[in-house]
């Protein structure tokens, strides 16, 4: 098909065959067909339109810090949120459009005074990310700090969902099964220093780049904590720690990380993962369950 024709008519910042590993921080991945960035709620909705007219596939993406793009890339469009990159900050409630970077939040509310968004300064992902997939570090999670967010739903309807009704759980949100997008997010925050925020900040922060391996690219924790044990330790129990395929790694420094080591494959992870997965429930008697998103990959 040629996507071209289908969006000459809008003034939004598209680009065709746009290879992923640009956009996802594990820096693998294949080629979108169309990757469209709009920068308000009209040119989501305008996007979302022509993907429901021609009936073209459509992936909703934040930073890329929590998925694996496929080797074979992705057919019909990607949506980029980062462009919706407005914060309104009210009282003790912040307003972020989807697309901002935790670490951008968390600095506005320790400006502001406002904590609650410490744990979330470390992460690399956007609100959207991170509200679909409840990403939580050390003392919280998103779903611990949401008021409302404003979702765009199948039915091409933007609504607002408040806090009851968006059934959070360990990385789970309800949006994972309505298939809904967040557009945006309101947290409810608390008054406090801005000098004992801004120190919590900097120790998660500091921790962070002693445990993990941030001089690569990864997707951070490739596996869910299971019930009652650490991927991680397990990981590193079974002595897979440095365990490769290609150019895919078992961290040395943080076992529950895959590294890129240079052009790695979405390919080399994928045979990794199940090497992980099987040598674990081989000597532990666990199932590692994936807590990064697989996208892509059909012809
Ligand atoms: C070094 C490193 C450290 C990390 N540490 C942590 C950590 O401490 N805790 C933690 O929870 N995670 C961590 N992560 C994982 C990741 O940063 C989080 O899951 C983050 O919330 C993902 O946000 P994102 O914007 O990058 O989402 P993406 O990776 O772009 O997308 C993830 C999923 O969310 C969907 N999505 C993206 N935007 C939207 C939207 N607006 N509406 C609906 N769905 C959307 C995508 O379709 C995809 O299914 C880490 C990752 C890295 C690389």
């Amino acid at each position: 098909m040629n996507y071209r024709n289908l969006f000459d008519k809008l003034a939004i910042k598209i680009l065709f065959d746009e290879p992923m590993s640009k956009h996802t921080t594990f820096a693998i991945g294949g080629i979108a067909d169309v990757f469209a960035v709009p920068s308000a709620e009209n040119e989501l909705l305008q996007l979302s339109n022509v993907a429901k007219q021609y009936n073209l596939p459509i992936v909703f993406l934040g930073n890329g810090s929590n998925v694996l793009v496929n080797d074979k890339g992705i057919r019909g469009l990607v949506v980029s949120m980062k462009g919706l990159e407005e914060i309104v900050v009210r009282n003790t409630t912040i307003t972020a459009g989807a697309g901002v970077l935790l670490g951008k939040i968390a600095n506005v509310a320790a400006d502001n005074e406002l904590t609650g968004l410490e744990f979330a300064a470390g992460i690399p992902g956007t609100v959207g990310g991170a509200v679909y997939m409840n990403a939580g570090a050390y003392d919280g999670q998103i779903g611990d700090i949401i008021k409302s967010v404003r979702v765009l739903q199948e039915n091409g309807k933007i609504v607002t969902v408040t806090l009851d009704n968006l059934k959070f759980g360990y990385r789970h949100s309800i949006l994972q099964d309505k298939k809904e997008i967040v557009v945006s997010a309101s947290f409810d925050l608390k008054k406090d220093n801005r000098d004992n925020i801004k120190q919590k900040m900097l120790d998660f922060q500091q921790r962070r780049r002693d445990r993990q391996p941030l001089n690569y690219s990864s997707a951070g924790s490739i596996f869910k904590r299971p019930v009652g044990y650490y991927a991680a330790a397990l990981i590193d129990e079974c002595g897979l720690k440095g365990l490769t395929v290609g150019k895919a790694m078992v961290s040395d420094k943080h076992a529950g990380f895959i590294v890129n080591t240079g052009g790695a494959t979405a390919n080399d992870v994928l045979i990794l993962i199940k090497q992980i997965q099987d040598i674990v429930f081989e000597k532990k008697g666990v199932r590692l369950e994936t807590e990064i998103v697989v996208l892509g990959g059909k012809e």
